[in-house]
């Protein structure tokens, strides 16, 4: 340990992210971006704002992309949050929701970042066992928590949980935030965002990364009541007050008006998602059930992480977690179609299981 260090830092056990190896072209199905690339109107847009006007600070609140958030959700400007990708927003909302109060609560299988933050900023949290289905059992929830986080569906399993669910832990915990992290909402569950005008304790969490075809651009938003808004403002600007580039604020508003094409992109998703999953059970693998763009797999004799390795060689890369209840699955991001029909072919050579 380097003695400059400061003793937080090194207590700190940083985020893992999926591999993005430069040595050879793979065929990327580990850290779900989206196969299809941004629209042309997107990238037209992302072109007209490379100009002599970067010279100049981006608009400090990026009012005209949350605009066109507020505009297509229908709601007030005072309700959008937007932020350097969802996962700095979700860091914010920890500072802004989580700290100093109780222990907060997520799943015992969920998104690895949210113990990372706990980390950083000194939060306590418990974890919630999920049950045989890795749904949520709410009576599993400290009824002392601090506040509650999830991601729905949540990842890395792809389960999601309705509308109905996350009212009741709304109203059985009607005194401590609730966040719900929807980053893999739009191919096939209903976002929980129509609830915010009834629960001013409901933050709402999405990315333009997965379903918006805009990772590599990082931009996220946050909705809720505008007392929360404030506080992430509040947060925000103690931090950085120009989060958001002059070229994601243009490239994010062209995502979001450009509504057919990503109608377009997430129905192809949830096609091939339909396909995998068909063909991936043929094979004897148990699939668990998935609104997200990615399943997640185990087979009853197949080793996960050897799967992981052939795969791997053969030029697919595929997510492996380390953490032992989940050891024995993959995550597989779904791709194109033809991408899909790829990887079923190379399963069925790596592990001469063939259609039963
Ligand atoms: C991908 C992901 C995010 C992060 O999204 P960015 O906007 O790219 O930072 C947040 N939460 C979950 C559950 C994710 O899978």
């Amino acid at each position: 340990m380097n003695k400059y260090w400061s003793l937080l830092t090194k207590k700190l056990s940083p985020y893992e992210p999926g591999e993005q190896p430069q040595d050879r072209k793979y065929l990327k199905l580990n850290t779900n971006e989206n196969p299809f690339p941004p629209s042309e109107e997107v990238l037209s847009k992302i072109r007209g704002s490379v100009s002599d006007s970067l010279r100049l600070y981006p608009d400090p609140n990026s009012t005209k992309l949350k605009s066109a958030i507020a505009n297509y959700y229908d709601l007030d400007i005072n309700n959008i949050f937007v932020g350097n990708g969802s996962d700095e927003i979700l860091a914010f909302s920890f500072l802004a929701f989580f700290k100093d109060k109780n222990p907060i609560s997520f799943p015992n299988v969920t998104y690895s970042f949210y113990p990372v933050y706990c980390n950083l900023f000194e939060i306590g949290f418990n974890t919630f066992p999920l049950d045989c289905n890795f749904s949520i059992d709410i009576e599993k929830i400290d009824t002392n928590s601090g506040g509650i986080i999830f991601p729905n569906p949540n990842a890395p399993t792809g389960v999601y949980f309705g509308l109905s669910g996350i009212e009741e832990i709304l109203n059985k915990f009607p005194d401590i935030m609730l966040i719900v992290d929807e980053a893999y909402i739009d191919f096939g569950g209903a976002s929980c965002i129509e609830l915010i005008e009834k629960y001013n304790n409901l933050l709402v969490i999405q990315t333009f990364s997965k379903s918006r075809s805009l990772a590599g651009m990082r931009v996220g938003f946050a909705i809720g009541h505008p007392n929360l808004i404030m506080a992430l403002n509040r947060v925000k600007n103690s931090f950085n007050s120009y989060p958001l580039d002059t070229i994601a604020i243009e490239g994010a508003i062209g995502a979001i008006e450009d509504n057919d094409y990503f109608v377009t992109c997430c129905s192809q998703i949830v096609e091939a998602r339909k396909y995998l999953s068909n063909e991936l059970e043929k094979m004897s693998f148990h699939v668990l059930p998935s609104k997200a763009n990615f399943l997640f797999v185990n087979h009853p004799k197949l080793d996960a992480a050897s799967i992981y390795r052939k795969l791997k060689e053969s030029g697919i890369l595929v997510r492996h977690f380390n953490n032992p209840i989940i050891d024995n699955f993959l995550r597989i991001t779904i791709g194109k179609k033809e991408e899909m029909i790829l990887l079923v072919k190379s399963i069925k050579s790596i592990t001469g299981v063939d259609h039963v």
